[in-house]
């Protein structure tokens, strides 16, 4: 059974999107490291279904993981540009690409505006994560309560759980990595998965 989402997720705005390719000579690199990084995870069976998402702050914005699209599989047209969301009123302003952004975009925004120290974030899911021995054991801080993802709500626990740290747990959910780039939050996730009993 489904369960019914009791969220509020982001809106777009009239015209925000504009549906052109995001990707660029600039940004060609960034989207391959995170293509081939989403893939390490999505082997590893931390992004079932469309689960999981990616993104890097670029000059422009932010490049994210479009909405649906498997971390497995993800072809450069699967990023889209976020140019401007605003918080205030949960809304997508301004963007380049193929793809509506992840639901989760609010959550990529907030935390490369409280750390201007973060490049890369990636979420991903996986059961081990979600015990309290694995986050205490790691002293990985995790969101108090289990919240709608994609909500406002969710996106300022994240950030708040996160801190100064460069992982959380969201609670009953998943995990989310920082990096200073991709590959460093990657492997965030993959030297703690070495160390767990899978
Ligand atoms: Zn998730």
């Amino acid at each position: 059974m489904v369960e019914e989402y009791r969220g509020v997720k982001f809106q777009i705005g009239e015209n925000a999107v504009e549906k052109r390719t995001a990707t660029s000579e600039s940004n060609k690199e960034i989207i391959a490291e995170m293509i081939s990084y989403a893939k390490i995870l999505s082997k590893l069976g931390l992004t079932p279904g469309a689960a999981g998402n990616i993104s890097a702050r670029v000059k422009e914005g932010i490049l994210i993981k479009a909405t649906a699209c498997e971390m497995g599989n993800l072809k450069p047209d699967d990023f889209t540009l976020v140019g401007e969301f605003d918080f205030g009123d949960f809304r997508l302003k301004r963007a380049v690409g193929l793809r509506i952004p992840s639901s989760e975009t609010p959550m990529h925004c907030l935390i490369y505006n409280r750390r201007k120290d973060v490049n890369s974030v990636i979420h991903v899911h996986g059961e081990m994560f979600l015990k309290k021995e694995f986050y205490e054991v790691f002293r990985i801080n995790s969101t108090s309560a289990e919240l709608p993802y994609g909500s406002r709500e969710s996106a300022e626990a994240a950030v708040e759980a996160i801190g100064k740290n460069n992982m959380a747990v969201l609670k009953n959910h998943g995990l989310v990595s920082l990096g200073l780039n991709t590959r460093e939050a990657a492997e965030n996730i993959l030297k703690i998965l070495g160390k767990v009993n899978l």
